[in-house]
């Protein structure tokens, strides 16, 4: 506090940008092997100087490795997007090192019910994985990676020994590699010599969309658990190969908080999440405590923070037989900054995470037995199980495959089903997941719906019920017909049915990458139409075969290249993306229209523009972009506003704006580019953005807050009351007419929808106008207010205007919700391929 003070007293805040000595961070009276190199010999900087770019923090890492061989090896566990290494050192006594395989292979046991019981953990090394800044703009956790590593590696005497003989240290110096170096270049970039503390100052605020997220704009720490992008599975792949007891995650909160550390809200933790877990974090918790009294840091527990998203890396551990620790350290963002606790120096803000990596390691030497013991309790529980799910899109198995890849990443086993046929399922399009697995507890957190809470506040989202997210048939049963068990997710096998064709072929919408498909055909100049009716259809292989609403009509005559060269590149994208196209000997249809009919319409290529910036989600448009450019190989250009603004709109025949604020865009411009034939899609708050600048023709509904009221409420209960009327996400089933083109693809009428929002739409007047809408009981899974539940009550999901020549398609949810709700990702793509040939009169409002 002195330190504060004095600066106060100076009317001038100049800092001179003076260095850390190393000397700052580490605990005295350790002795250091000088063989070592220390981070500014490696770095050029002292740490905290200038915040670490991840390209030096893995040169610092190989120094460790190559310098330290008996302490320290390193492994690449893949590439980011951006191709960046994620690193992995494993740190552990030479002795260990020498048997580390089998060290492994004797952990893992106490994760498997039918070994455990014979292992003897009195003399077993505890593993604990320690990993740092999934947002890159947190960065405290990365910068105090290398004096954690440092001390680690070079250290000497009875203490580090007895350390590294007794602990497996799985030492992940970056969680997210792409966002760390976005975020570093741009706080060095912005440094003065003589420090800016002025939070207004450039340094302190990041460009749009910042460090935080990874190169798609996703939030890392919400995907363990879905594993949707290549930094999750590379290291969810480690955190299998291991299972270890302890996983750290280290971030970084508000810059005017203190630190916190785990436990989080007692009665916020996850049903699933044993008492042990939470009685062994508190233990650990009074290490961290010690070592911070230690150096005078301030710190908090039990609030704030939740344990109830099994997506987040220190929850994540919680249903994996471990305990996840998040540490949060209040953020200086750039190198220092005023806050109401005075000047935080971003050293200060390392030393804390260094420090609290050190009380883990502490704590869990002197409880390693505890440790051990709760991972093998936890796996017992999961013998005595019977029955299990069932589940699978016979008409979609792209989607079904990525369902299966997703979870046997988590090591579950899925076998083959061998029930007997019914509605939903029959062999060889459905599988089985027996609850009788080590993995049975997260085999329950992925399939289960959450209906019951003991708290109405969650950090993160109430409910994520897998089948319903992918949006595919599932049932849990008692009696399992299971058949051989899969080594991988089935693979798909495309083919044109019936051989080359001199008339037409035809594609159904059902599969996932159907979509994908069309737009290949598109871009190779292929004339394409879509079946807005059912027909009955004699296809070239013989049999009669319906097809439904969404399917695509491929002409042969009509296109610009022979038969052959068609037939060739039918073959090519059917194969590529695992479905099937069926030649037509015939345009004569058994039921239904004829393929020359005028139900029959002609397609036109999405040509696509995101509107992104400042004020948009970030998350919501990576969403988009990962959808599009990921999954379907759709490009689409991103629109800052003010690009927007000056740009030649008319190349572009659907826009997309995501949740966000567009204060500054030119919604004249917008609504002139909707009347001459555009489709504009809303999502979410821009629904909101459409209707009250004249571009959405839909009333909102405002859910009643009990707050609003004459009648006083005590103040200190202001928190529990605004926080129970959040909609941090839940999910709702909408009713789809399966007539219409924004639901071409579904087969299901009950179509599940993610909403972590309270825009509620009132349904249109016109009765054609809701494909999507919500009943009178829409609540499927997770949380909801009373209130809010009186509001999304018979209310409209989707509504569809005509505007001109062109439409604006508003969807209320989210259809692409962190990268996993693959139930949303035909509505968006029928909005892009199908928008502009739904029916003006089937859109019209009458004001
Ligand atoms: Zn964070």
């Amino acid at each position: 506090m002195r330190k504060i003070f004095l600066v106060h007293c100076f009317t001038l805040l100049i800092l001179t940008a003076q260095a850390q000595p190393l000397s700052y961070y580490l605990p005295e009276g350790v002795r250091y092997n000088a063989a070592i190199p220390t981070p500014a010999g490696i770095i050029h900087h002292e740490v905290g100087e200038w915040h670490i770019t991840h390209d030096r923090l893995v040169n610092y890492m190989q120094a460790i490795a190559n310098s330290a061989p008996d302490r320290v090896k390193i492994e690449t566990m893949g590439y980011t997007y951006e191709q960046r290494p994620q690193v992995l050192l494993t740190i552990t006594s030479k002795e260990n090192h020498s048997r580390l395989e089998q060290i492994r292979q004797q952990h893992l046991q106490l994760s498997d019910p039918g070994k455990s019981a014979n292992v003897d953990i009195s003399k077993m090394p505890i593993v604990v994985y320690i990993g740092h800044s999934i947002h890159g703009n947190e960065p405290s956790g990365s910068n105090a990676a290398l004096v954690t590593a440092y001390h680690l590696a070079a250290a000497e005497g009875s203490a580090i020994e007895e350390l590294l003989s007794n602990t497996v240290i799985l030492f992940d110096p970056s969680f997210n590699p792409d966002g760390l170096q976005r975020f570093s270049t741009w706080a060095n970039q912005h440094k003065s010599k003589n420090l800016v503390t002025d939070p207004s100052s450039r340094e302190f605020n990041e460009v749009w969309p910042g460090g935080r997220f990874n190169h798609y704009w996703f939030d890392l720490n919400r995907d363990w658990l879905p594993g949707v992008h290549p930094e999750s599975r590379n290291r969810i792949s480690v955190y299998h190969k291991w299972k270890p007891n302890i996983l750290t995650d280290h971030h970084e909160q508000g810059s005017n908080a203190s630190f916190f550390f785990q436990p989080g809200v007692p009665s916020r933790v996850n049903p699933l999440t044993p008492a042990k877990n939470i009685e062994l974090t508190e233990k650990l918790g009074r290490y961290h405590a010690k070592q911070l009294d230690k150096i005078g840091s301030l710190y908090f527990t039990k609030e704030n923070y939740d344990d109830f998203y099994y997506g987040k890396g220190s929850t994540f551990p919680d249903i994996n037989g471990a305990v996840g620790i998040l540490f949060e350290q209040a953020s200086s963002r750039g190198h220092a900054q005023e806050t109401s606790n005075g000047i935080l120096r971003f050293p200060a803000t390392i030393k804390n995470q260094f420090v609290t990596a050190l009380s883990t390691l502490e704590g869990a030497l002197a409880l390693r037995t505890s440790f051990l013991s709760f991972q093998r309790d936890f796996y017992k529980q999961s013998t005595n199980a019977t029955g299990g799910y069932v589940f699978g899109d016979k008409n979609d198995r792209a989607k079904t495959g990525l369902f299966i890849e997703m979870i046997m990443r988590h090591g579950i086993e899925v076998k083959e089903y061998n029930g007997p046929t019914e509605a939903d399922f029959e062999k060889g399009a459905a599988y089985t997941v027996a609850l009788n697995q080590p993995q049975q507890v997260l085999i329950k957190a992925i399939f289960d719906k959450q209906l019951t809470f003991t708290d109405s506040l969650f950090y993160d989202i109430s409910s994520w019920t897998m089948p319903l997210a992918f949006g595919i048939p599932c049932k849990q049963i008692s009696t399992l017909n299971a058949g051989n068990l899969l080594t991988e997710a089935p693979t798909l096998k495309g083919e044109v049915n019936g051989g080359k064709s001199e008339y037409a072929y035809l594609m159904e919408w059902d599969e996932f990458y159907a979509p994908k498909a069309l737009y290949e055909m598109q871009q190779q100049g292929l004339i394409t139409k879509v079946a807005t009716n059912k027909t009955n259809i004699k296809t070239a292989s013989g049999e009669t075969k319906l097809f439904d609403y969404g399917s695509i009509l491929i002409p042969v005559k009509m296109q610009s290249i022979s038969s052959d060269a068609l037939y060739l590149q039918l073959q090519m994208v059917a194969q590529k993306n695992g479905l099937t196209c069926y030649a037509m000997p015939s345009g004569s249809a058994v039921i239904g229209s004829d393929l020359g009919s005028s139900k029959f319409v002609s397609l036109k290529q999405p040509a696509v523009a995101m509107l992104v910036g400042t004020g948009v989600s970030a998350l919501d448009a990576g969403e988009v972009w990962h959808l599009l450019d990921q999954r379907m190989n759709i490009p689409s250009s991103h629109l800052d506003a003010a690009a927007f603004n000056r740009a030649d709109i008319s190349k572009y025949n659907c826009i997309i704006m995501v949740s966000g604020n567009y204060g500054e865009l030119n919604k004249d411009k917008l609504k002139t580019w909707v009347q001459s034939g555009g489709v504009l899609i809303l999502e979410e708050e821009a629904v909101v953005w459409g209707s009250q600048n004249g571009i959405a023709s839909v009333t909102v509904k405002k859910a009643k807050n009990p707050a609003d009221s004459t009648a006083r409420i005590a103040y200190v209960q202001r928190e529990q009351i605004e926080g129970a009327q959040q909609m941090n996400g839940a999910i709702f089933s909408a009713e789809a007419d399966l007539t219409h083109p924004l639901a071409y693809g579904y087969n299901q009428t009950t179509v599940s929808m993610f909403k972590g929002n309270k825009v509620f739409l009132e349904k249109s007047k016109n009765p054609y106008a809701s494909p999507f809408q919500y009943g009178a009981n829409p609540l499927q899974s997770g949380y909801i207010s009373k209130e809010n539940s009186v509001a999304i009550k018979n209310s409209a999901a989707v509504i569809v205007n005509a505007l001109g020549a062109g439409r604006v398609i508003n969807i209320a949810d989210n259809p692409n919700m962190r990268g996993f709700w693959l139930g949303g990702t035909k509505l968006l793509m029928n909005a892009l391929f199908f928008g502009n040939i739904i029916d003006a009169a089937s859109a019209r409002t009458e004001e």
